[in-house]
């Protein structure tokens, strides 16, 4: 089998698997997604969840956080860990929305990155779950699965990942396939145990490349 060949059956078990999978941290407006990013770095999804519901009740909208002093910023959302450079972030990445993007996120992936904290996994979560534009997400449950799966060999920089996912995977697929890696990185070909491959739906297909 090869490498394209192995991609579209793994994309299409993990279809079957989970097919209701899609970003675990909560949002209804775009900038709200990107506060998230930033607070989810070395933090639980669940973590942030809870964190930006008390962020919002002070600082509802985009103008609002703005116009909060870092400080402000920081005392909230401590909790998710490196709050000082992630509050300092936040505050600088909503001024841009409010001076240069008249208050919403740009629907372009080099501004994207542009924006302070902004990297390549956030801005191509974005693009896929607010845009709905083709996107891979090289996150760690992602780079871990490809590897042990066989789409990958021993690559384990995310950029590079990325790439190669990009000459496999259908780009249409790209955003929900990274969200089911998510999913079963979680459940089944865990990190921190040995992965559960008896009951994972992969099996006969994986690598198990370093298992
Ligand atoms: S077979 Fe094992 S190593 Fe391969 S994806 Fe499943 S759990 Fe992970």
């Amino acid at each position: 089998m090869t490498k394209e060949e192995l991609a579209l059956a793994v994309v299409e078990r993990l279809k079957q698997e989970y097919p209701d999978a899609g970003c675990t941290l909560d949002y209804n407006e775009a900038w709200k997604l990107l506060v998230s990013v930033r607070l989810a770095a070395q933090c639980t999804d669940a973590r942030v969840n809870v964190v930006v519901e008390k962020l919002y009740e002070k600082f509802p909208d985009v103008d609002a956080l703005a116009a909060a002093g870092p400080e402000e910023i920081e005392e909230i959302v401590k909790p998710c860990g490196l709050g000082r450079s992630k509050a300092r972030d936040i505050s600088a990445c909503m001024r841009i929305l409010r001076d240069q993007y008249g208050g919403k996120v740009p629907e372009d992936f080099d501004a994207l990155l542009k924006l302070p904290g902004v990297g390549r996994k956030s801005a191509n979560l974005i693009m896929g779950d607010v845009f709905g534009k083709p996107a891979i997400v090289t996150d760690t449950h992602c780079i871990r699965l490809v590897n042990r799966i066989g789409l990958v060999d021993g690559v384990k920089e995310p950029k590079k990942v990325e790439m190669a996912l990009w000459k496999l995977i259908p780009p249409e697929e790209g955003s929900d396939f990274c969200h089911r890696l998510v999913y079963h990185g979680r459940d089944v070909c865990t990190a921190r145990t040995k992965p559960h491959c008896d009951r994972c739906c992969l099996e006969e297909l994986c690598g198990k490349n370093g298992v």
